[in-house]
């Protein structure tokens, strides 16, 4: 999956660092994103665009080598390298650095709509000691936003239920999936997804995997369960378009390394080897 990216090394503990030779500059316009031109996805080093060093904000580490984001005026053309949209990169390579800039994107995303005190209206400040804005007149502190949301894969047997979004650009069949709401349990928001969504009920929740994922700032829980009692999946037809049920000979292969948690509970269940 996404962040997946063994043998490369990823570290995210908070530390206040300054740029240096080597280190990679993240400069995000506008959902876009400054690259390397070239056909692989790469990024400018600090020393590419020493006038933003100052202007840059320690994010994370891959292998040692530090990620910074840059928080400056728009940036002017620069030679060698081109603006990308962040919206084509999930089928850019290599993956390891497509982690990199969408984990960094889930980053600037809050940094940008973050920049006064939503309570009293005064700037926020960076923390010293956590990654963490604070408001140093009302004394409020914010911490980047995740969003939890499950990954729903409802079983019967030897079958796997497979939905269709209504009025999404993706259109190949999915997973249920749903948010959790303020005040639900994972297994509350489970029950109730599945209820709204194809109106079947559900139970024998076995927890897979969870995956960070930068593109909605979520982070994925993916469970399967098994339907149970009224066997007929009657989609909402607001959000989904359709619902089917598919027998393991049904799926088809995709031996690929899979990108989401979607994709590969669905190849684990065509292979036999979900939880039981
Ligand atoms: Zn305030």
């Amino acid at each position: 999956m996404l962040q997946d990216i063994a043998p490369h090394a990823y570290a995210v503990e908070f530390k206040e660092k300054s740029p240096k030779e080597g280190d990679r500059l993240l400069c995000y316009a506008g959902g876009r994103l400054l690259a390397k031109d070239g056909e692989e996805l790469d990024f400018p080093c600090v020393t590419d665009l020493p006038e933003a060093m100052e202007s840059s904000r320690y994010l994370f580490s891959i292998d040692g080598t530090a990620y910074f984001l840059y928080q400056g005026d728009a940036l002017s053309e620069q030679p060698g390298l081109c603006w990308r949209e962040l919206s084509d990169l999930r089928a850019a390579t290599p993956m390891w650095r497509v982690f990199a800039a969408m984990t960094g994107a889930h980053l600037w995303r809050w940094y940008d709509s973050h920049r006064v005190c939503g309570r009293c209206g005064k700037p926020l400040t960076h923390s010293h000691t956590e990654r963490a804005l604070v408001c140093r007149d009302c004394g409020i502190t914010l911490y980047p936003q995740i969003a939890p949301a499950l990954i729903i894969a409802v079983t019967d047997g030897d079958k796997l239920l497979l939905t269709r979004y209504a009025d999404r650009p993706y259109k190949r069949f999915a997973l249920i999936a749903g948010y959790n709401e303020i005040g639900e349990s994972l297994e509350d928001t489970l029950r109730q997804e599945v209820r709204e969504e194809v109106g079947l009920k559900v139970a024998n929740f076995r927890y897979y995997k969870s995956q960070p994922w930068p593109f909605t700032d979520t982070l994925l829980m993916g469970f399967y369960c098994d339907v149970e009692g009224e066997r007929e999946a009657r989609p909402d037809g607001q959000e989904l378009a359709e619902a089917r049920w598919f027998s393991r000979s049904e799926l088809p292969a995709d031996e690929r390394q899979s990108v989401s948690l979607t994709q590969e509970m669905i190849e684990v269940f065509r292979q036999g080897r979900e939880p039981r």
